[in-house]
């Protein structure tokens, strides 16, 4: 019996013992077709010479320095880069480690603008169902997953949560895209003047939403819509890109797509691509400036935030993205896996959606088609077929996501952007 904690404790799982491009190795020799990045993680897939060798020369150089003595040349370095990258003027970076932690970052950065800004009455987050944005208090209150929030209610601020922008279950027969995405937006405008417009703080949403609902993008013009809504009443707009950005969907924001300039942005999995534990939040800049005017500090910090080897990591990621233009190569991989895959199984029984944008898509099971009726959740298909997956080698990430308040079952495809049409 193993001693570790795992995400089962009646079964562990095997033994990864090796890594290289598109696949993982066990302790069986046996190889798997990383077809999911573990969990939309592996952008890069495994073992990359160029992010081996960043690391190893960092290691050996300045493994660490506690960020409250010392900044690091591949700190200052990989913020210099996605400040340069990032959409308008997101210039700020906190770097953490790992996506909870950049949620979490980004919420108190948010409530310390507001303090500051003179509008202490702010204190609101509001979010969607089917939404997740990770396993920390915050971050978990945020998130919509019912299945996830459940035990541990009475530990969760009181976040109002909307429709999410999820067509495939939310708009009714007849309507159209224009009518369905207006209707969320008067939802949305309706919670924020429920709760006091003035007390609320922002709004959070992951551009395309991935572990809850299964790689669902949003309608056209719904996150300008929102984007309005927050201007119209004083939100800031707090995207979640942990799972959607870093290239995964085709472009490196996937919020560039949408036509609109978020506030706070928190990134992870992509962005250290797996090599490192490493997360971030990038500000707009009158956010910080605000701050810095004000107390001079941000109150926050972590022992590990701005760790040398992880931003020596993820610079090497940006590095590769760019070099060997993969982010390109995500979007055009991605249309062709689409396409193949609604080949495959568009016309399957039991396959209700496929949908999704670049290299993260997925794959709504339900029971009957025409009903769009999900299977019991007692039956927990999506972890039926993760081990059928395992057993024949190949790696999908299954997510008991929820669908209409209880769990459904969504499969989601992630593979590293350096896929073949083979693969
Ligand atoms: N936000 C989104 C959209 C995610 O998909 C995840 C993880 O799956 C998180 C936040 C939490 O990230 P982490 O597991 O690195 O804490």
């Amino acid at each position: 019996m193993s001693h570790i904690i795992h995400r089962s404790l009646r079964h562990t799982p095997a033994l990864a013992v090796g890594a290289r491009g598109m696949h993982v190795f066990d302790s069986d020799g046996k190889a798997y077709l990383d077809a999911s990045g573990g969990a939309a993680v592996s952008s890069l897939g495994h073992a990359h010479p160029h992010v081996l060798a960043a690391m190893q020369r960092q290691i050996a150089q300045l493994a660490y320095a506690h960020n409250g003595f010392f900044s690091s040349a591949p700190a200052e370095a990989l913020a210099e880069r996605l400040a340069a990258d990032a959409p308008g003027d997101l210039d700020a970076v906190y770097l953490v480690s790992g996506g909870s932690e950049a949620v979490e970052t980004a919420m108190k950065l948010a409530r310390q603008y507001a303090v500051e800004s003179g509008q202490g009455e702010r204190g609101v987050f509001i979010a969607r169902r089917q939404s997740y944005h990770g396993n920390t208090l915050g971050a978990l209150a945020l998130g919509g997953n019912a299945w996830r929030r459940q035990p541990f209610a009475p530990l969760l601020i009181d976040v109002p949560h909307v429709a999410p922008c999820y067509e495939y279950r939310g708009r009714a027969p007849g309507q159209s895209q224009d009518d369905y995405t207006a209707a969320l937006l008067a939802e949305l405008e309706a919670a924020i003047v429920a709760a006091g417009p003035h007390r609320v703080l922002g709004f959070c949403a992951e551009t395309v939403v991935g572990a809850t609902a299964g790689a669902v993008p949003p309608t056209p013009g719904y996150f300008k819509g929102v984007r309005a809504l927050c201007d119209k009443y004083g939100l800031l707009l707090m995207i979640d890109e942990v799972m959607c950005g870093m290239g995964r969907c085709g472009s490196l924001y996937a919020i560039e797509q949408e036509g609109v300039l978020p506030d706070l942005v928190a990134l992870g999995k992509g962005l250290g691509a797996g090599y490192q534990p490493v997360g971030a939040v990038l500000a707009r800049r009158h956010i910080v400036a605000r701050l810095r005017e004000g107390s001079g500090a941000f109150q926050h910090g972590h022992t590990y935030t701005a760790h040398p080897v992880a931003a020596a990591a993820a610079l090497a990621v940006q590095e590769v993205l760019a070099g060997e233009r993969l982010v390109e190569a995500a979007a055009q991989r991605g249309a062709s896996l689409m396409a193949r895959l609604r080949a495959a199984f568009g016309a399957h029984p039991h396959v209700g959606d496929i949908r999704g944008r670049g290299l993260l898509l997925g794959i709504e099971l339900v029971r009957e088609r025409d009903g769009k009726q999900p299977f019991e959740p007692e039956l927990k298909l999506h972890a039926a077929v993760k081990e059928c997956a395992l057993a024949r080698g190949l790696m999908v990430y299954p997510m008991g996501g929820t669908v209409d308040g209880r769990r459904g079952d969504h499969i989601l495809l992630a593979p590293p952007f350096i896929a073949s049409e083979a693969d």
